[in-house]
């Protein structure tokens, strides 16, 4: 071999033992979602996805779950695939954080919250306010990264029934993440109640039923309106079409039922824009009334919000 035709080689070679210069391609962008409500900038925050058997479902048959899921081209045999999304709320005074996700509570690997939020532009150190639909794992166990507060300059806010009924020492369901978390954050930790004002712009939005305290959180500036809610929806091939259908992990099945019947009506009504912590992300949309049922509109992907 000729030393050119060596060097040839080696050129050669080296070419195809170099990563591509735009990186692995085997990723997925970061999971981050601008959307303007007025001057407040909202951003939807991905920590992960889980699947939920089909027998988590109630009020349905599990064949007629395999068949809407089908219908959205989903198969619910390992699960149904189920999002779980935080919203960042700047309302310019302050930065309020809707939900924590759920790290790793229920041996769930997810919390993948903290690298999206930094990826979005935000730090942990930014959130001055974090305000829970409720108390479960998923919304709850984020707060705590590594035994420590992962938002040093937060407080935390939950409707006082819902503290009530988790912190009970008694209350053997309640998970540990969550114990753990209000622990940590101590005199930062505080409860609300139906009417009260934690920041200008956001409304506290009584949700009962999946929780004795599940809230949502309405969201206004210059006319403009977002609906946070948590646990409305478990299943958006299931639940928008059929909002009769409940969860196993509602503590009061009736209740749920009846609040997602009413939310979904009032927003449906008055066309106000939701965004849910369990709808496919970045989950925010419209409903539209069909039939008995809704039709989830997602919001469409802008250059701008
Ligand atoms: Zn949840």
């Amino acid at each position: 071999m000729t030393a050119r035709r060596f060097v040839l080689c080696l050129l050669t070679g080296l070419l195809f033992a170099l990563p591509s210069a735009a990186g692995s391609h085997d990723t997925q962008v970061p999971g981050w979602f601008r959307y303007a409500v007025g001057d407040f900038t909202v951003t939807a925050l991905q920590d992960g996805e889980i699947n939920l058997p089909p027998s988590s479902f109630q009020g349905i048959p599990a064949d007629q779950i395999q068949a809407l899921s089908a219908r959205a081209f989903s198969y619910s045999d390992k699960g149904v695939p189920t999002s779980v999304n935080a919203y960042l709320v700047d309302t310019g005074a302050h930065r309020i954080l809707v939900d924590a996700g759920n790290a790793e509570c229920y041996g769930w690997k997810l919390g993948a919250l903290a690298a999206n939020l930094k990826a979005s532009g935000y730090a942990p150190n930014d959130i001055d306010i974090i305000v829970l639909t409720h108390m479960h794992g998923d919304h709850v166990c984020g707060l705590v990264e590594n035994g420590k507060k992962l938002f040093p300059k937060a407080s935390v806010w939950a409707d006082a029934k819902e503290a009530a009924y988790w912190l009970d020492d008694k209350n053997k369901a309640t998970p540990a993440g969550a114990r753990a978390a209000v622990a940590l954050y101590g005199k930062d930790f505080h409860t609300f109640k139906p009417g009260d004002v934690i920041a200008a712009g956001m409304t506290i939005v009584p949700a009962p039923g999946h929780t004795p305290g599940h809230t949502a959180f309405r969201f206004e500036s210059k006319g403009a309106v977002l609906l946070v809610f948590g646990d409305i929806v478990h299943n958006s091939f299931v639940q928008f079409a059929h909002p009769d259908v409940s969860v196993m992990s509602d503590t009061d099945r009736v209740q749920a039922i009846a609040t997602r019947q009413a939310l979904f009506a009032k927003v449906a009504a008055e066309n106000t824009p939701v965004a849910g912590a369990h709808v496919p992300f970045p989950g925010i949309g419209r409903l539209r009334k069909d039939g008995n049922g809704y039709v989830f509109v997602p919001v469409e992907f802008t250059p701008r919000p």
